[in-house]
């Protein structure tokens, strides 16, 4: 008999960590007991595990997916008054990381199947103080790299990827973090890979852009005292890293496991109210979010919350309408198609350990609605 089901919330982390609890008590016990907590051999070994799971030459562990993508601009050259193009779709870090770099975050339209960077808007976005384009593998999805990549050759730009939804997704059988010139990853504890607290990481395979990175992340220094740029404290902790180096061997299983569930979603909500992702036949999904479309989703979204399900909007306000960004001045109508999906979009509950029969009532509920505004 299948298990009643009254609610469903939009997250839950603690399934995840009961499941494997001895192992991340006692990596956590390890780390206390060795009295070393800033830049050790957790740090270490988790930079080599990651840069070997991405495929990338080098990772550098640094304090969070923001600072990370500031650290990378930085580290490309973005100098004051340079034009960074990325998406108006995206989680603000993504433009704050370009302002606080005093870049000026320029915006492309998103392409309407994928969700990302649209590559035939790029470039009449460049101008000649063009330096970098940040594409967002947003909800999971990789970005078209292809022809991204192509563009930025051509006007001698710098890529960085923000990967930090898209832990494991990959791009023509390759994985994000190893597309680009660089790439940033957020630990947040919801993303794919999350820590207990913030975390992120740089992977490139430019030995140049590692070392730089490097050096910032820690005063500027490659010798203790001895500051060879100048440079902040951006640091992954070895409390962090020893929990995220037991994660990530469970990384691959997890996403498998989103995979399958948004397989079940689709499957179930063919034929209703809503209009499902689709994953582009480039690349392979790993479904931080399931983000469905609605024409009346500020009404499907309370009749969710009356029957119990919770959902998020990601995110109902483009960067370049939102108050902090008024200054770049850009009116309703310059982004149309992420203008309109922030008006329709809606994430369902998705997570590794999501019940195949919370799956199952989050459709129900859905199909209820769409029957109701048919009558
Ligand atoms: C989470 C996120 C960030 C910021 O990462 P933090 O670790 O929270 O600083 C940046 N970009 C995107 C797309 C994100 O989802």
């Amino acid at each position: 008999m299948m298990r009643e089901i009254r609610s469903v919330p939009f997250g839950e982390v603690k399934t995840q960590y009961h499941s494997m609890k001895s192992e991340i008590d006692q990596a956590i016990a390890e780390v206390l007991e060795s009295g070393w907590f800033v830049l050790g051999k957790n740090v270490e070994a988790f930079e080599a595990e990651f840069a070997a799971y991405v495929g990338a030459r080098h990772a550098i562990g640094v304090g969070s997916g923001t600072e990370a993508l500031h650290i990378a601009l930085l580290a490309c050259g973005v100098e004051p008054g340079d034009e960074v193009l990325t998406v108006p779709n995206t989680a603000v870090p993504t433009a704050s990381a370009i302002s606080f770099a005093n870049a000026i975050p320029t915006f492309v339209d998103i392409d309407p199947r994928s969700f990302d960077m649209n590559p035939a808007e790029i470039e009449a976005r460049i101008t000649p103080r063009t330096r970098v384009i940040l594409p967002v593998h947003l909800y999971g999805q990789a970005a078209d790299m292809g022809p991204i990549m192509e563009i930025a050759r051509k006007h001698g730009l710098r890529v960085i990827e923000d990967a930090c939804q898209a832990h494991g997704a990959e791009y023509k059988g390759r994985k994000v973090g190893t597309l680009g010139d660089i790439a940033c990853f957020s630990f947040y504890p919801s993303k794919n890979l999350g820590a207990y607290g913030d975390g992120g990481i740089i992977t490139t395979d430019d030995d140049a852009l590692a070392e730089r990175c490097w050096l910032l992340r820690n005063y500027g220094q490659k010798v203790r005292y001895y500051h060879s740029i100048k440079g902040f404290n951006s640091r992954l902790d070895e409390l962090q890293a020893a929990i995220l180096r037991v994660k990530l061997r469970k990384l691959d299983a997890w996403n498998n496991a989103r995979r399958a569930r948004a397989a079940l979603y689709s499957q179930l909500l063919l034929g209703s109210e809503v209009i499902p992702p689709e994953e582009m036949p480039y690349g392979r999904h790993v479904y931080h979010l399931y983000v469905v479309r609605s024409s009346h989703r500020d009404d499907l979204q309370r009749f969710l919350a009356e029957n119990g399900v919770g959902t998020v909007i990601h995110y109902p306000i483009p960067v370049h309408m939102q108050e902090a960004y008024q200054g770049l001045g850009h009116k309703l109508g310059d982004f149309p198609i992420a203008e309109a999906y922030a008006r329709e979009i809606l994430s369902l509950p998705m997570y590794p350990e999501l019940p195949e029969e919370s799956i199952t009532r989050v459709a129900q509920v859905i199909r209820q609605y769409t029957m109701r505004k048919e009558d």
